[in-house]
């Protein structure tokens, strides 16, 4: 697709918005997630590793979790393997990306600003994705989290849950380890 073409989807997509439920009715499909991802992927790719970051919500993490929490960091993850989040800590140390797991949408903007962040892959629910496009200042450049500007990829959770939720966890390999290409 050319640069162009994918970013008159991305501003399609984001002005048809209020409309999605009606979009969906009459049976056109539309995944904004999808469309934003693919419009931000090669300007992702071109972020130094080191300010890339994986950033997971709490919802993933496992019942039995034996990280501490941290003010500064968040969800201190200790891989204990009661979820997957241990395993693509790992595989973000030795991509050489940043990893987190956050608390809250307010603590994953200040993570964003405290630790240099240029590029994350974050996760999260249907709501939380509808509140954030609405709350949120979206730019063909990047989105705005409180001063900074940062290229997203998005993974939707399988459900609207906060606790015990669930993503594709091979999709997320794939965009570490291929770069965001992996999608
Ligand atoms: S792997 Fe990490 S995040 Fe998952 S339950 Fe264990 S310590 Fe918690």
């Amino acid at each position: 697709m050319t640069q162009d073409c994918s970013r008159l989807k991305f501003v399609s997509a984001f002005f048809f918005f209020p409309m999605r439920s009606l979009l969906r009715r009459i049976g056109l499909r539309y995944d904004i997630s999808r469309i934003a991802n693919a419009y931000y992927r090669a300007k992702f790719d071109r972020i130094p590793a080191a300010e890339k970051a994986v950033i997971l919500p709490h919802c993933l993490i496992g019942e039995k979790c034996k990280a501490r929490f941290s003010k500064e960091d968040g969800v201190l993850c200790v891989n204990c393997k009661d979820c997957r989040c241990g395993e693509i800590r790992l595989l973000c140390e030795e991509a050489g990306w940043q990893f987190y797991i956050s608390p809250s949408t307010n603590f994953t903007k200040r993570l964003v600003q405290r630790k240099g962040i240029r590029a994350a892959i974050g996760a999260a629910c249907d709501f939380e994705i509808e509140k954030g496009i609405r709350s949120t200042r979206i730019t063909l450049r990047g989105v705005r989290l409180q001063q900074k500007k940062v290229i997203p990829q998005v993974i939707v959770t399988a459900r609207y849950d906060c606790l015990n939720n669930d993503i594709d966890w091979e999709l997320l390999h794939r965009m570490i380890r291929d770069g965001a290409g992996g999608v």
